[in-house]
C-alpha cells in the first residue's frame, strides 16, 4: 500500500520538468498551505534533550539550524534536483558561492583543474587567484576543442573539469558527452555551470556531466531581484558540498529561496519567451547592413547550431554580434539605445546591452581576448520578454547611430 503522498511523489518524478517546476519539492505541513510556505527561522526546537543529541549527531534526520538546513530552502533544493534529473541538490547564497562549493568540496593542494576559456570572469578569480594561492593549477582550453580538453589532462592530478554551455558571450556550444568521456577517463568529475540554459532547456546529467550548478540570480529569478546559487548531483558528491556549506556558512537565505520557487513557477514559460525574441533579434541583426556578424546558435550557420539542437530545448536567451566598426562604434550603438538598460546582468525580464571588451572581459588581457573572439566591435545582449518590436526598434536606434 503507497499512501496518497507517496503517489504524488511518484507521479511528480515522471512529470516533465516544467510540471517539477511548478509543484516539485513541497511536501504540505499540517496547515494545509496551498503556496509554498516560508520558514524564517534560523534555529529549530527539539523534543528531549536526547532527542537534541541526536539531530546534532545526524542519527535522526530533522532540522537544527538553519545554516545546515531549512524547510523553505529545502523545497528548493529538491525542486531543482527533480528538474536536473539529480540525486539532491544544495542550495548557496549566490552562483559564486555555489562554484566556491564545489572547489572546497573537491580539490586539495596538489591538484589540476582543466577549465574552458571561457567561462564567468570571477570564476577565473576563483581559479586563478584564490585556488592558485592554494596550490590548485588550472589549465584553460578553448571550449569546443576536444583534444585541447584531453591534452590538458595531467594524470592523477586531473580533478576537476569545467565549462559553461552556451558560453559567454559568443555562444559556442560544447559537447558535454564528448567532454565527459575524456574528463572519466582522466579520472575527473565534469562539472557544469548550466546558469544561461537552466534545466528548462537542458540537462547536463543527461549527457554525462557529475555536477551541475547554477547562478539561481539570473534566470530562475527572472526578474533582478535576489542573489542565490544551488548545486544538484550524486547523493555522495551532495554530502560533500552540503558539508562545506554547513561549516563555512554561505547558506541560501530562505527568503531568497521563496523568491526563486516563485521564479521557478514561470521557468518554462518565460524561457521560451526569451528564446523566442532573441531567436527574432538574431534574425534581424543578421540581415542588417551595419552588422558584421551575428553570434547565436539559434542561427542555422551558427557552428554550434546542430549539437544545440541535440543537446537543447531552444537556444537561449543571450546573443552578441559585431557591428561594421570599432570600439567607438560600438559605444556608439550601445549610447543610442533608449528602452534596453547599459547593464551587465541578463536573465532578467528587462533587456539588458553590454561592451563586453571594457566591462565583463575587461580584465582579461588583450591578447587572451583576441584568441577568444571578445573583439572591441562585440556587443552582447541579453534579450528580455518586452514585446519584440519595441526590442527591435531600439536596435535600429543603435545602428543609425554607427
Ligand atoms: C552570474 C553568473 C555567475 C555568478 O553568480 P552570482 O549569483 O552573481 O554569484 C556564475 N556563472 C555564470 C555563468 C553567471 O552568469
Amino acid at each position: 500500500m503507497t499512501t496518497d503522498a507517496e503517489q504524488r511523489q511518484r507521479v511528480l518524478a515522471e512529470a516533465h520538468a516544467q510540471t517539477q517546476a511548478i509543484r516539485g519539492g513541497h511536501h504540505r505541513t499540517h496547515e494545509m498551505e496551498h503556496s509554498e510556505p516560508l520558514f524564517l527561522t534560523s534555529s529549530y526546537v527539539f523534543e528531549s534533550a536526547a532527542d537534541a543529541a541526536q539531530r546534532f549527531s545526524g542519527d535522526i534526520p530533522g532540522n537544527v539550524y538553519s545554516r545546515y538546513t531549512n524547510p523553505t530552502v529545502r523545497i528548493f533544493e529538491e525542486r531543482i534536483a527533480m528538474m536536473e534529473g539529480a540525486e539532491d541538490a544544495v542550495a548557496t547564497s549566490s552562483g559564486m558561492a555555489a562554484i566556491l562549493a564545489v572547489c572546497m568540496a573537491f580539490l586539495k593542494q596538489g591538484d589540476h583543474v582543466v577549465s574552458s576559456r571561457s567561462i564567468f570572469g570571477a570564476t577565473n578569480v576563483v581559479f586563478n587567484r584564490y585556488f592558485g594561492k592554494l596550490g590548485v593549477e588550472t589549465t584553460y582550453v578553448p571550449l569546443t576543442d576536444i583534444d585541447a580538453w584531453r591534452a590538458a589532462v595531467r594524470q592523477g592530478s586531473t580533478r576537476l573539469f569545467y565549462l559553461e554551455t552556451p558560453s559567454n558571450p559568443l555562444s559556442e556550444i560544447a559537447d558535454i558527452a564528448a567532454i565527459a568521456k575524456v574528463a572519466h577517463e582522466a579520472g575527473a568529475l565534469l562539472v557544469v555551470d548550466n546558469c544561461f540554459c537552466t534545466p528548462a532547456l537542458q540537462q547536463p546529467l543527461v549527457f554525462g556531466a557529475d555536477i551541475v550548478l547554477h547562478s539561481a540570480t539570473k534566470f530562475i529569478d527572472g526578474q533582478g531581484r535576489a542573489l542565490g546559487g544551488v548545486v544538484a548531483g550524486r547523493r555522495e558528491h551532495m554530502a560533500e558540498v552540503l558539508g562545506f556549506i554547513r561549516s563555512c556558512g554561505p547558506s541560501m537565505s530562505p527568503f531568497n529561496a521563496w523568491i526563486f520557487l516563485k521564479g521557478l513557477e514561470t521557468l518554462s514559460l518565460r524561457m521560451q519567451a526569451h528564446c523566442a525574441n532573441a531567436q527574432a533579434l538574431a534574425e534581424w541583426l543578421n540581415a542588417q547592413d551595419g552588422v558584421e556578424q551575428v553570434f547565436y546558435a539559434g542561427l542555422p550557420g551558427h557552428p554550434g547550431h546542430a549539437l544545440a539542437r541535440r543537446q537543447q530545448s531552444a537556444f537561449g536567451g543571450v546573443l552578441s554580434f559585431r557591428v561594421k566598426g570599432d570600439k567607438a562604434a560600438a559605444w556608439r550603438f550601445i549610447d543610442a539605445t533608449r528602452l534596453v538598460s547599459i547593464t551587465a546582468n541578463l536573465g532578467d525580464a528587462k533587456t539588458t546591452i553590454v561592451h563586453p571588451a571594457t566591462t565583463t572581459h575587461a580584465r582579461v588581457s588583450p591578447e587572451d581576448r583576441a584568441g577568444a573572439g571578445i573583439t572591441d566591435n562585440l556587443i552582447r545582449v541579453a534579450v528580455g520578454l518586452e514585446h519584440v518590436e519595441d526590442l527591435i526598434a531600439d536596435m535600429a536606434r543603435g545602428l543609425a547611430a554607427l
